[in-house]
């Protein structure tokens, strides 16, 4: 061979290989574009498999092509029950026309993006959707599909709905409402804090609530955070706060955790009522009562005198009919007597002027007594109570004495058909414990909770017995001054138990 055919060969097998190099690394792209696109389309297909969103695609034609996991959680339709099957099966009627606009927006090379909107589920229920939608290509660029993610979005909306919804009730409420954070900062503050209070919200978001409390008060906000942290709601705590101008209101607070998703207290909403108008409506009641009961007390005192001189007189001549008659009359002018005593009593305590004096008391001396002023205002009760050794309490003697005649006067007019009134009274942890029972109608749970407020009066009882439904508030509190607490044991038709514990006082003390 000559050289130059030899040359020829050499350059020709050199091509050769060139080009074969070549084809093998073209062939090795493609696999590794190959390997690449399967990852992606593995990690594409985990996405759809898992996402919380409905994904969906279909051809131009509205037919559904694929269906994932959370569409049949959305929808409530399996893939099988919806591929194949036209869109519209999703769409309430009057947003069919949806559709077509989609369309000819993607046409235009636009995407849709975040567009709310309703869906059918398969049960028939209207749900709000949030749906993206995106063109699905060929090579060329040619749109062969279109590729939806709807988002359910009702929670969402109905939760944004009431916040908005709060939001106009916290803006338009006559009622004081403060948030503040747990370091007493104020973080929001509406258009009737700005009314009652006359600061801005400007002048107050980041200032201390102090700023509101009078300076006697000033140990309440502790307190109320205490009894917060402890779960307990503050309802209803009436008390006093102080404007810009400087003058003292009366508010009725109401005060709740602010809790976040995962239940930590985070700060503390307040809503404060203004009461001042209520209060100087109470006072000027309070006053009206304590006078007419004050005008009360003295003829009634000198009728009682007169009977009672009548009643020694006619008892000097053995006169049966008028001892009959007068015993009567001074029955009755006691019981007046002690309802009057009830009105000061309750005028006195919401003057705050009720003073409580405690002393040794000898407790089965006034049990004694109110049991006799008892038996003579009614003779078909049986009263029990059994006494060995005088028990004494450390308590105020007079107030006691109303607390124990208003529980025995109530067992005696809600036991209309008579029975057994038992008082106990014994040792019980180290303090002594009082307990008036009756047999009479009993009390529905209903009642139970509300007999300590002022002027309750359980409905459709015997309308022959009357009363201001003022006893059992008066005893409630009398018993809160001495730090104790009234029970009640009741059951409709069964009779009722009342009681509560003294501190107990020894006979050397
Ligand atoms: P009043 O007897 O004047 O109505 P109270 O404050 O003493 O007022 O009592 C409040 C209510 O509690 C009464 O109206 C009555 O319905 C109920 N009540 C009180 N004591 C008893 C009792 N021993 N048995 C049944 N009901 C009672």
């Amino acid at each position: 061979m000559k050289r130059s055919e030899l040359q020829h060969e050499i350059s020709g097998y050199a091509a050769r290989e060139a080009m074969l190099n070549h084809n093998i690394s073209e062939q090795s792209h493609l696999i590794t574009s190959l390997q690449l696109a399967e990852e992606k389309s593995a990690i594409l297909n985990a996405i759809i498999e898992s996402t919380d969103d409905a994904i969906i695609s279909k051809d131009l034609n509205g037919i559904i092509t694929s269906w994932n996991p959370a569409a049949k959680r959305i929808f409530g339709y399996e893939p099988d029950e919806m591929i194949g099957q036209s869109i519209l099966k999703l769409i309430p009627l009057d947003r069919h026309t949806e559709e077509p606009k989609f369309l000819s927006k993607l046409k235009k090379g636009n995407r849709v993006d975040h567009f709310e909107t309703k869906r059918l589920t398969k049960d028939g229920r209207q749900i709000d959707v949030s749906l993206t939608i995106s063109p699905v290509k060929d090579r060329s660029g040619k749109i062969i599909g279109i590729s939806k993610i709807a988002r359910d979005i009702t929670d969402l909306k109905q939760a944004t709905e009431k916040t908005a919804m709060l939001a106009a009730i916290v803006e338009s409420t006559d009622d004081v409402v403060i948030s503040k954070n747990l370091q007493g900062i104020i973080t929001s503050w509406n258009p009737a804090a700005q009314r009652i209070f006359g600061y801005t919200a400007d002048e107050m978001i980041g200032e201390s609530i102090l700023k509101l409390i009078p300076d006697d008060r000033k140990d309440e906000e502790p307190k109320i955070l205490s009894q917060l942290a402890k779960g307990k709601k503050v309802d209803h705590f009436e008390t006093k706060r102080i404007t810009k101008m400087g003058t003292l209101i009366d508010v009725s607070l109401t005060i709740s955790p602010v809790k976040d998703v995962n239940g930590k207290i985070i700060g503390l909403s307040k809503i404060a009522k203004d009461i001042t108008d209520k209060k100087l409506e109470q006072q000027r009641k309070n006053d009206f009562i304590a006078i007419v009961s004050h005008e009360l007390k003295t003829p009634l005192t000198s009728i009682k005198s007169y009977i009672q001189l009548l009643l020694l007189k006619s008892k000097k001549e053995s006169d049966p009919f008028r001892i009959n008659a007068l015993t009567r009359a001074e029955n009755q002018v006691k019981k007046m007597v002690n309802m009057i005593h009830d009105f000061l009593s309750v005028s006195k305590l919401e003057q705050g002027e009720m003073t409580i004096e405690k002393t040794k008391v000898n407790l089965t001396e006034i049990i004694c007594q109110t049991i006799e002023e008892g038996t003579l205002l009614s003779s078909n009760h049986e009263f029990k109570f059994q006494s060995d050794e005088a028990i004494y309490v450390f308590a105020d003697a007079n107030k006691i004495e109303l607390v124990i005649s208003n529980l025995i006067s109530n067992a005696i007019k809600y036991a209309p058909n008579g029975g057994a009134i038992s008082v106990d009274c014994r040792e019980e942890n180290e303090k002594i414990r009082i307990a008036i029972a009756d047999q009479g109608i009993g009390i529905h749970p209903d009642d139970q909770k509300n007999l300590f407020k002022r002027f309750y009066r359980v409905k459709n009882i015997d309308q022959n017995i009357t009363g201001f439904g003022i006893g059992l508030y008066l005893v409630a509190e009398i018993l809160l001054l001495h730090g104790a607490e009234i029970a009640v044991k009741s059951e409709p038709g069964q009779g009722s138990e009342f009681s509560f514990s003294l501190d107990k006082a020894g006979s050397s003390d």
